[in-house]
């Protein structure tokens, strides 16, 4: 991924301390809140990156099916107990990776090339089990606060090297980057560790556990067609023959509960190609392999197929075409059984109608999804849209607000209610969440900017000034914390 370093300067002490290395009895390790707010810092950056996939039906469905894996092993939250959060990230490249503190990346190159879900959920059971074990934790080593930030300029400049050998050279300073580049190639003991806490997840959450040992030699087999350069994720967690026939010994004779895969696997699949190149050409080549897609025989091959040249024929603007197809994948996925049950389908219906701009429809097919799916958070955002499309902007506002109590470290719920003020016309309480917005995206001087705007609107009430002083203090109090931290080394 092509990740926009911000430049900065790597304190010598970094360079002078010693990477302990795993198994190291001695070891001093990064505490867990260091752990986590150096991938928080991380983070920061790879969502400001254009190749990030700011995607809410694929960030639900990555992280509904961590949750799946997690629930399958509590203990493997680990001893720092940590939140996940999994995303994906535009790039071709057969990739994943944990970054410290809880995060799991996944390339969409990597969803495309696993046919099945039990094969993806072996590559993000193996992730899962790095972090839980605080690998990168222990790689890093004891770190002073004030090498957070340069840590993470250094962790992500490892990952981009990674991804794309050309842009190494600019993105990693001096040797350091290399040196902790092969540092986050995990050891043997660390790849061992991760592939027996994968396996027990795979197991218990029903899945196929050959499905690690089938994609493990897929993805070997296709580094042999490109010759030398092996792909980033046997990079990054060497397949040794050792480790092969340590897996094979892990699973040989078990019997496990077949798992069906779920038609959403199909659909984030078809998502996801459609998303990973959003160029004219991009969008022909998608559809023409949505086309063979349908070739297949099973239904939810032609669902998912029938799905994507929904989206597509959307993106190109078709919309009366893209409503016609998106009938077609809901008729392929019904068969005989019950009525299909997925955000996904519903969530596809109401982006039509708003792309259409058919906002009596789209509330309709907002309201009905909400119904059926309660707890979606992509859904919860559509039906924000479709209630202002349909001047119902009061109502988006309340939803909103209440949204906004309910998962309060979300800046797109602070994005979007500063839209619908905007539409009301109530500029001090929308630059108030725009100032929210900022401070959970870590960027304290353009909230505190935000907020001098809100004090000076001219329809900044009594009530409203006495929340801006009371969030000035807070992120200023914060911003105070943060610079002394920087200065303190
Ligand atoms: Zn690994």
């Amino acid at each position: 991924m092509a990740l926009a370093l911000p430049v900065l300067a790597i304190a010598p002490h970094v360079q002078a301390q010693n990477l302990p290395s795993l198994g190291d009895t001695e070891r001093e390790e990064l505490s867990p809140v260091m752990e986590r707010k150096l991938g928080e810092q991380i983070m920061r950056d790879i969502r400001r990156d254009r190749d990030y996939l700011d995607d809410e039906a694929v960030l639900e469905y990555l992280n509904n099916f961590g949750a799946t894996l997690l629930a399958a092993a509590p203990e493997a939250r680990g001893e720092a107990g940590y939140d996940y959060f999994f995303f994906a990230v535009r790039d071709s490249m057969l990739n994943a990776f944990a970054l410290p503190g809880g995060f799991v990346g996944v390339h969409s190159g990597l969803v495309l090339a696993a046919q099945n879900e039990s094969e993806l959920a072996s590559v993000v059971a193996h992730e899962i089990g790095h972090v839980s074990q605080r690998h990168i934790a222990r790689m890093l080593g004891r770190q002073r606060q004030d090498a957070l930030i340069p840590l993470a300029a250094m962790v992500l400049g490892a990952l981009a090297a990674r991804s794309s050998p050309d842009a190494a050279g600019a993105l990693i300073m001096g040797g350091q980057g290399v040196a902790l580049q092969r540092q986050l190639g995990f050891s043997r003991d660390a790849e061992r560790e991760a592939d027996r806490i994968g396996l027990e997840i795979l197991r218990n959450a029903g899945y196929d556990t050959s499905g690690m040992i089938s994609f493990f030699n897929r993805v070997q087999n296709a580094s042999r067609a490109y010759n030398d350069t092996a792909p980033a994720y046997l990079r990054s967690h060497p397949l040794t023959t050792e480790r092969m026939a340590d897996i094979e010994a892990r699973t040989r004779g078990q019997r496990y509960k077949q798992r069906a895969d779920g038609l959403d696997f199909h659909l984030v699949r078809a998502r996801l190609r459609v998303l990973q190149d959003l160029s004219a050409q991009g969008l022909r080549e998608a559809a023409s392999a949505f086309d063979s897609q349908l070739q297949q025989k099973t239904r939810t091959q032609i669902a998912a197929g029938k799905y994507g040249l929904a989206f597509v024929a959307m993106r190109q603007g078709a919309t009366a075409k893209a409503k016609g197809l998106l009938q077609e994948a809901y008729a392929a996925a019904q068969g005989a059984s019950a009525p299909v049950q997925t955000p996904l389908l519903a969530g596809l219906a109401i982006d039509i109608r708003l792309a259409a701009n058919e906002h009596e429809e789209a509330l309709k097919e907002a309201e009905a999804a909400r119904a059926k799916f309660p707890l979606s958070r992509s859904i919860s955002r559509q039906y924000a849209d479709a209630l202002v499309g349909s001047g119902r902007v009061d109502e988006a506002v309340n939803f909103l607000r209440d949204q906004a109590q309910l998962y309060r470290e979300d800046p797109k719920l602070q994005d979007q209610l500063a839209r619908a003020y905007a539409v009301q016309g109530k500029q001090a309480l929308q630059h108030l969440a725009l100032a929210e917005s900022y401070a959970l995206n870590g960027s304290l001087p353009a909230a505190l900017e935000q907020l001098n705007i809100a004090r000076r609107a001219p329809d900044a009430s009594f009530y409203d000034q006495a929340m801006i002083d009371a969030r000035e203090r807070e992120f200023k109090a914060r911003w105070l914390e943060q610079v002394k931290e920087g200065k303190d080394r």
